[in-house]
């Protein structure tokens, strides 16, 4: 089974940039009620996705005062375990971070390796692709970062 997810954040300059779990430096970050890690939120839907179990919002809702400012490193733990306790094991993640700058090169080995390790995956099945918008619309003026991914599944 497959899933897709996707998660889009505002940027606002002093915020900070949380992605797959590792803080990247930067002027901006996202506007959130979590820690605003857009890329473990579209994974986290892309895997609920493929098991058929809904949302991220159904399952953590973010008008809930239990899920302030939480890390989205618990969030995808949780998921992994349900979607675990369902019989069901991760195949593969593939994920597209657009957002104008930073460059996340440096920091794209640190984030597959966690999110590989949060998943229970190795490292060549979890693959995380960066890339800009151009300088076209809200991306390229970094007022929003987006992500799509893919999650696989089978059962286990
Ligand atoms: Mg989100």
């Amino acid at each position: 089974m497959v899933g897709i997810g996707y998660d889009m954040h505002r940027l606002k300059t002093g915020e900070s940039l949380i992605l797959g779990g590792i803080s990247i430096e930067s002027d901006f970050g996202t506007i959130a009620h979590s820690d605003g890690d857009v890329l473990l939120h579209s994974i986290i839907d892309a895997i609920l996705g493929a098991a058929g179990l809904g949302d991220i919002g159904e399952h953590f809702p973010d008008t809930d005062e239990k899920y302030k400012g939480i890390s989205s490193v618990e969030l995808t733990e949780a998921v992994i375990s349900l979607v675990n306790k369902e019989n069901y094991k991760l195949i593969n993640i593939d994920a597209v971070i657009i957002l104008e700058k930073p460059k996340l090169l440096p920091y794209k080995k640190a984030i597959r390796e966690n999110i590989a390790n949060l998943c229970g995956l190795p490292v060549k099945r979890v693959n995380i692709k960066a890339t800009t918008n151009e300088k076209l619309s809200y991306i390229g003026r970094s007022e929003g970062i987006v992500v799509h991914s893919v999650c696989q599944i089978a059962d286990a």
